[in-house]
């Protein structure tokens, strides 16, 4: 028996009649964690978790029912028993677990396995069969060390600093921008000087701040005098205000970006920064392996990302693999089109 199949709507519950990270409208939406291709809005209940809710809200909007589950407590909806499990991509991200008889079937959303100090750690849950994410499931995916990256990144800006130049780092406004911070104020302290965002990373950062994550200042962009001293601070942008007007204000400065596909050279030089640093919050090839090994899973079925090559290497494990294809649309503008890496 399937616990979980693919519709126009995405992945479906039959047992439970609900939808996990719908792509349109449902009655009910089980939602895993709140990035725009996973947390869509219309829906008439929405499931997600306690750590999550506040992200949550804000995506999708005031009119569903928002229930927040806390981690591991089971609820009952039709047949199936679900509960919430923390996937570690993101603040409040969650595994679902779904049992229906005595089978159990995981599905992981996105996910990294590397500790992240904005939301709780990954947990490993057993289940017969585990639908994984792909996102950089090809070998050539092997992440440095989060600690080296924001070392990496301090030395970055203290150097632009002494050279009077402001430092304009683009990464993705949802949980990318707040696990920098964190990692800058662990580092540096919550007084580092000048860290300044943009408009769209406040009330996400705000919601990261209320959910007890601790951040260090920032300051609004916009909301700052045009004479500010820019060359001496840190502006977290989203990539999407990389060439505009809005960049005019910071003089001279250098630009950089951090993403998983900063390891890829010709992502790096698509983006046209100065610099790029390798910071994502999906596993890398080891941290996939590692996931689906601790499920102790007999079947995988692989989802988001770069299906085939995992689907092939988990058969030739002697596993039971097969693809799931959901029309996500990708929550990242760098997370379509890279299909072979060239480095
Ligand atoms: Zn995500
Ligand atoms: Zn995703």
């Amino acid at each position: 028996m399937d616990l979980v199949t693919l519709t126009e709507a995405g992945l479906y519950c039959p047992a439970g009649d609900f939808f996990i990270d719908p792509a349109r409208p449902v009655a009910r939406a089980v939602i895993t964690h709140a990035h725009a291709d996973h947390a869509t809005t219309g829906h008439g209940a929405v499931l997600c978790s306690a750590e999550g809710a506040g992200i949550t809200r804000l995506r999708v909007g005031p009119q569903p029912t928002l229930e927040a589950l806390p981690w591991g407590e089971p609820r009952q909806i039709g047949d199936a028993r679900v509960s919430l499990h923390p996937a570690g991509h993101i603040l409040g991200s969650a595994q679902v677990r779904i049992e229906v008889a005595g089978e159990v079937w995981v599905a992981s959303g996105d996910y990294k396995v590397e500790p992240d100090p904005t939301c709780t750690a990954f947990e490993p849950v057993q289940a017969h069969t585990f639908i994984t994410e792909s996102t950089f499931g090809l070998p050539v995916y092997r992440w440095p060390a989060q600690r080296q990256v924001v070392a990496d990144m301090a030395s970055w800006w203290q150097r632009n600093q002494a050279a009077d130049r402001a430092s304009v780092l683009f990464v993705y406004a949802l949980g990318k921008a707040q696990r920098i911070l964190a990692g800058l104020g662990t580092l540096l302290g919550d007084d580092c000087g000048p860290i300044v965002v943009h408009g769209a990373m406040t009330a996400l950062t705000d919601a990261y701040r209320a959910a007890g994550v601790r951040l260090p200042q920032t300051s609004l962009v916009s909301a700052l005098p045009k004479d500010f001293p820019w060359h001496q601070a840190l502006v977290l942008a989203p990539p999407s205000a990389q060439g505009t007007p809005w960049m005019r204000r910071f003089g001279a400065y250098a630009d950089a970006y951090a993403s998983g596909w900063m390891l890829v050279r010709g992502q790096r030089r698509r983006r046209a920064v100065d610099r790029g640093f390798v910071l994502s919050d999906h596993a890398d090839w080891p941290g996939l392996l590692q996931a689906i090994e601790a499920t102790r899973a007999q079947r995988v079925l692989v989802t988001h990302g770069q299906v085939p090559v995992l689907v092939r290497w988990l058969a030739e494990q002697g596993l039971q693999a097969g693809a799931l294809e959901a029309g996500y649309g990708g929550e990242q503008e760098l997370e379509t089109a890279v299909t072979v890496p060239d480095a």
